[in-house]
C-alpha cells in the first residue's frame, strides 16, 4: 500500500515535471527575459536557517493548504522565472492555464528602532561573526532570524503580496512557490535575508567589533594603570631611583 502511493506521488511528480518543463521551453520563445530559477540547495532548505524560513511561512496564511500545494509545486518546478530587486520579488509560476502566473512579493524595510535593537543585542557574540562572514549562522544566533522582537522575519504586516490568477486568498499557491524559492535562496546565502529587510549584517559585525574595541582598550588601559601602581619602577627598568633629596 505504502509503495503504491509513493509510486503514484512520484509518478504525479514526474509528469508535472515534464509538463513545466515544455511550458518553460515554450514560455522561453515567446519571452526571452525569462531566467530559469536554478535551485542549488538540496530539495528545500538543508541549513536550519533555511528550515526556519520555511517553517515561517505558516504564520503569512491560515490555510496550510496553499503552503502544501507550493511546496509540491516548487518541487516539480513550476517556477519559471525568480527576480529579486531591493525589497521586491518578483516571479512566475506556471500552472494549468496556457498563461503563467505572476507574483509580487514586497518586504518591508526593518525599522531603525527594530536594527538598533537587534545590533545592541547581538553585541557580545564577537566569536559567531567569523562564521556568519563564510555564510553559516551559528545555531546560538537562531533567534536574530525568528524571535519576534530581536529577529528580522518580518511579521505578517511587513509582507505584502499579489497574483495574476483568481484566488482570492492572500497567500496562493503560487505565492507559495515563490516564498519556498526564497526560502532555497535564503538557505545558500542568509545574508539575503538582510538585504531584502534593508540592512547589512557587515553593520552589525562592523559595529560589534568597534564598540567591543572599545570597551576592552578601557578595561585594558585600567588594568595596565593598576599594574603600574601596584610596581616598583625600578624593577621595571632595573635602576636605582633616587629623589631629589638624596642628590
Ligand atoms: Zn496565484
Amino acid at each position: 500500500m505504502l509503495t503504491t502511493t509513493w509510486h503514484s506521488r512520484y509518478n504525479l511528480n514526474s509528469r508535472l515535471k515534464t509538463k513545466f518543463r515544455r511550458k518553460l521551453i515554450a514560455l522561453q520563445k515567446t519571452n526571452p527575459c525569462i531566467t530559469p530559477f536554478t535551485n542549488k540547495t538540496k530539495d528545500l532548505a538543508s541549513n536550519w536557517w533555511g528550515k526556519a524560513w520555511n517553517a515561517n511561512l505558516k504564520k503569512y496564511t491560515v490555510n496550510n493548504i496553499h503552503l502544501e500545494k507550493g511546496k509540491l509545486l516548487f518541487r516539480c518546478e513550476a517556477l519559471a522565472d525568480f527576480k529579486i530587486d531591493s525589497n521586491t520579488i518578483k516571479a512566475i509560476v506556471l500552472g494549468s492555464k496556457i498563461k503563467p502566473y505572476e507574483i509580487k512579493i514586497t518586504i518591508k524595510p526593518v525599522s531603525e528602532a527594530k536594527w538598533a535593537s537587534i545590533q545592541g543585542f547581538y553585541e557580545g557574540y564577537l566569536e559567531c561573526f567569523e562564521k556568519i562572514l563564510d555564510n553559516h549562522f551559528p545555531g546560538e544566533m537562531s533567534d536574530i532570524f525568528s524571535n519576534k522582537a530581536t529577529g528580522i522575519f518580518p511579521s505578517q504586516s511587513e509582507m505584502s503580496f499579489t497574483c495574476s490568477c483568481s484566488e482570492r486568498a492572500n497567500l496562493c499557491k503560487h505565492t507559495a512557490v515563490a516564498l519556498y524559492a526564497l526560502g532555497a535562496k535564503i538557505d545558500n546565502d542568509p545574508k539575503l535575508l538582510f538585504k531584502l529587510r534593508g540592512v547589512d549584517i557587515l553593520d552589525l559585525i562592523s559595529k560589534s567589533i568597534h564598540s567591543n574595541r572599545k570597551s576592552i582598550l578601557k578595561k585594558a588601559k585600567i588594568k595596565s594603570l593598576k599594574i603600574l601602581k601596584n610596581t616598583d619602577l625600578s624593577d621595571i627598568f632595573n635602576i636605582e631611583i633616587q629623589t631629589g633629596r638624596n642628590l
